[in-house]
């Protein structure tokens, strides 16, 4: 028998069950948890699939017999490019295999385009009196934050099941002060959805009043299924370019979790003229990256095959945490109706919104209980979620047993907000 709305209570049953759940939360409290849903990071046991990295690589030259102790390279060695060329859909002259961050990456084309902008830009972007961006919400704070540094304006557009709200994007790149947009194609940071084929195309095509739009496709989650039913990247590139504009997407991917969050590759891949565009610029910042990484990552994957057999095994890790966190969510919320919440089919997110006006409280009960989550409206631009519903939870860090008890953690603290609100009491 499913639980009731809590909607539907009379006030005598939901006082009672506003009793029952702040025991419940005193209980929580007593058990003097620490427990952290923060950041999407790797657990120990997925970083310990990546440990014969350690031991690499073996010799010090690539396949043309650079020595890769040494300076030089700025597009990376060619193997990891054409590895990750297959894997990304695209020509090995269109990758450039880079640092450890493809954040960085992105940072680095942003500033690009602000100081000079691009071959198709009318002036740099910094000469613009405005420049605004179009993010779909919720989604990756760490985007938000870069172009809130610039001063960069920010167009909120729903994240739908299938990508962002088209028709909502292509109204909003009429004006010509929106340069460009954030995209997380594959399950979305932290929607967990994936754009269709139809949205990419159409994102490819539309009518922009920026003659040098750019959409930032951070494919981030492109290899991280968590089931069988593996989601296919769009291929914006090819989308674009038979669509006239070529140079409109710049995708980003990376390895921080494939290998080591913090010593993976990160790659940029785009049209030729984008990549020559980004290395110009990038030549007087690098006399080259970190070759012995790049070769230790050939060495370890041996090919585009290699990255998606090492997948499963993160899968293997990773599968069960997102069941505990659906099982747990469903067994105390289901039928509550104060709860909607992703199951994803890959990425690093589940995506729970609460009722209205009660994630702060959520958070901060959570807090209070030893349990920490990512701060209430950080998926949105300046942390401001109008709505104040939205929570990303990320449990893949913690080990199993850990995820089960913060979650059921969580749940209480969602009912217990839920209560107060329907009750009409503050906390
Ligand atoms: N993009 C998205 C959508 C992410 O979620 C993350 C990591 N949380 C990154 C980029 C960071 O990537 P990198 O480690 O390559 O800088």
């Amino acid at each position: 028998q499913t639980a009731a709305a809590l909607s539907s209570l009379s006030p005598a049953e939901l006082e009672t069950f506003l009793e029952s759940q702040r025991t419940a939360y005193a209980d929580l409290q007593e058990r003097g948890l620490t427990l952290d849903l923060t950041r999407g990071k790797p657990s120990v046991a997925q970083l310990d699939l990546s440990n014969e990295l350690l031991e690499l690589p073996r010799g010090h030259k690539d396949a043309s017999g650079t020595d890769v102790r040494n300076y030089g390279g700025l597009s990376g060695i060619a193997e990891l490019r054409a590895m990750f060329a297959d894997l990304l859909w695209v020509e090995p002259e269109q990758v450039v295999a880079g640092g450890n961050s493809s954040l960085t990456m992105m940072h680095d084309c942003l500033v690009q385009l602000l100081l000079h902008g691009a071959p198709d830009s009318p002036r740099p972007w910094s000469q613009e009196e405005t420049v605004k961006f179009v993010c779909p919400v919720p989604g990756y704070d760490r985007h938000f934050t870069m172009l809130a540094s610039y001063g960069i304006e920010m167009l909120t557009v729903p994240m739908n099941e299938d990508g962002p709200d088209v028709a909502a994007v292509r109204e909003l790149v009429k004006d010509p002060a929106v340069k460009g947009m954030w995209i997380v194609p594959t399950y979305a940071n932290p929607s967990g959805s994936t754009c269709s084929q139809e949205v990419a195309s159409e994102l490819a095509s539309m009518e922009t009043a920026a003659p040098d739009f750019r959409i930032f496709w951070d494919n981030a989650y492109a290899f991280h299924h968590l089931t069988e039913d593996e989601a296919k990247s769009a291929d914006i590139i090819t989308l674009a370019s038979g669509s006239g504009h070529p140079n409109r997407p710049i995708m980003f991917a990376s390895t921080s979790k494939i290998t080591f969050a913090g010593s993976g590759v990160a790659f940029l891949a785009a049209s030729k003229a984008n990549v020559d565009w980004y290395l110009g610029h990038q030549q007087f910042a690098s006399i080259g990256p970190d070759k012995v990484n790049q070769l230790r990552h050939v060495q370890f994957f041996g090919s585009a095959d290699g990255v998606r057999e090492h997948m499963r095994k993160h899968r293997e890790i990773l599968g069960p945490k997102f069941a505990a966190v659906d099982s747990a969510l469903s067994s105390a919320l289901d039928g509550r109706e104060v709860a909607t919440w992703s199951k994803p089919t890959g990425g690093y997110f589940v995506n729970l919104d609460v009722l209205d006006g009660t994630a702060s409280r959520v958070v901060e009960l959570a807090k209070g209980a030893g349990i920490a989550l990512t701060p209430a409206g950080a998926s949105f631009p300046h942390g401001k979620d109008p709505r104040d519903r939205n929570i990303r939870l990320a449990p893949s860090f913690p080990v199993l047993a850990e995820v089960e008890t913060a979650m059921a953690g969580v749940a209480t603290c969602v009912l217990l907000a839920a209560a107060e609100k329907l009750a009409g009491v503050t906390g």
